[in-house]
């Protein structure tokens, strides 16, 4: 319906600025296969997120399946079931051993004192998320691994233009993937990339991307088809004028929320004084809450179904465990990893996008409030 308020908007630029870009694409009759849009965005990316190697993909999902090959994992990967599905499903299409570590309680990432309990001859990496944008301990998760000769992959899909004491997250590990989905806070329509920091295995994802293909008569890999085209890039190409701005508007959203509910019984936000204290600048994608039923008397379903009725649609992200979907379940217990099942059974994310505005927060907040004080009665 038109009043109804929806977990996410795409950020999408003026129909005449993506106009003047398709364009290009017609007067140049090159439509994918690393086409002069693809190179420019390449380029603007790359030195944005000041990786030493940036490649580009038709989505996440491929850049991180295409990691893995390129980076030669095996046997077990150490990983959270706190995440999409596309974190465990790229181990899994691999042949790999997802096993899966617990989470903090306090940012939702792999906690780093459980990882070495974990570690066995068979392991060959860690694949940690920076859940919501917000970053991992790096550099404990970075010690283990040397300590162990593991290699770190960061499924970094949230962690688009977030930056440790000016330093873009993204950078971190052996490699980091992004997602451009249109979900995202940036987006290529869909799309992704691979942050690098070796030739070797960025040529080797280069390659991975385009069949394996090395030159016109020599194949070398059993490659894919995951290719970014000039339409996404163009996309990218007109987003990246507006994405410092979605980030602003999405700071400020951010900031009405926390004014709005960060008194009332029940509630948790997110650490955004550890945001201050560590320098670490967000980029404001979700606006995930945690709700305790024991304080506030509903429990995150609740909540969920009375937004509902209100017009208001949140998002239970992320619900379920990875380790609890059906196609996994079977082998895995989900159990093992208490502190990730009891943040997964309270999260609720509410809206946020570029396209969000304050009535609409205050809306958002005005109906958890009617909740709140309906249960208090
Ligand atoms: C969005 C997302 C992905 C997958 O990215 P796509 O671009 O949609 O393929 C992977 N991991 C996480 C945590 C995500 O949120």
């Amino acid at each position: 319906m038109k009043d109804d308020i929806l977990v996410t908007r795409p950020l999408l630029p003026s129909l005449d600025s993506y106009v003047d870009k398709l364009r290009v694409i017609w007067d140049g009759k090159w439509l994918t296969n690393n086409g002069p849009l693809l190179l420019e965005l390449a380029g603007r990316l790359k030195e944005r997120m000041k990786a030493e190697y940036l490649e580009l993909f038709t989505n996440g999902h491929m850049a991180l399946d295409i990691a893995i090959k390129a980076l030669g994992l095996t046997g077990e990967v150490i990983t959270t079931p706190y995440s999409f599905a596309s974190t465990t499903h790229a181990l899994v299409m691999n042949g790999l051993t997802p096993v899966f570590c617990d989470i903090r309680e306090d940012d939702c990432n792999i906690d780093a004192d459980k990882l070495e309990a974990l570690i066995t001859p068979r392991t060959s990496a860690i694949l940690p998320v920076h859940v919501y944008g917000w970053p991992c301990d790096t550099e404990a998760i970075g010690r283990i691994a040397r300590k162990h000769g593991l290699t770190v992959l960061y499924d970094a899909a949230h962690a688009f233009d977030v930056l440790v004491n000016g330093r873009p997250l993204v950078c971190e590990g052996d490699a980091a993937m992004i997602s451009f989905h249109a979900t995202k806070v940036y987006n290529t329509i869909e799309g992704g990339a691979l942050v690098l920091h070796s030739a070797k295995i960025a040529e080797a994802a280069a390659d991975l991307r385009n069949f394996g293909i090395k030159g016109p008569e020599s194949v070398t890999g059993v490659g894919l088809n995951a290719k970014m085209n000039e339409f996404a890039a163009a996309m990218g190409l007109c987003n990246l004028e507006l994405v410092d701005d979605a980030i602003a508007r999405r700071r400020a959203l951010t900031e009405q929320y926390i004014s709005s509910l960060s008194g009332i019984k029940g509630l948790r936000l997110m650490d955004y004084g550890r945001a201050e204290r560590e320098s670490i600048r967000l980029n404001y994608g979700y606006m995930p809450v945690r709700v305790d039923p024991s304080l506030c008397g509903f429990n995150r379903d609740e909540l969920f179904d009375f937004l509902g009725t209100r017009g208001i649609f949140a998002r239970k992200y992320f619900y379920p465990l990875i380790s609890d979907y059906e196609c996994y379940r079977d082998r895995f217990d989900s159990s093992l990893t208490p502190v990730a099942k009891r943040v997964a059974d309270s999260i609720i994310t509410l809206p946020i996008s570029a396209s969000t505005t304050a009535q609409d927060v205050e809306r958002v907040c005005g109906a958890i409030i009617e909740l709140c004080k309906s249960k208090e009665a």
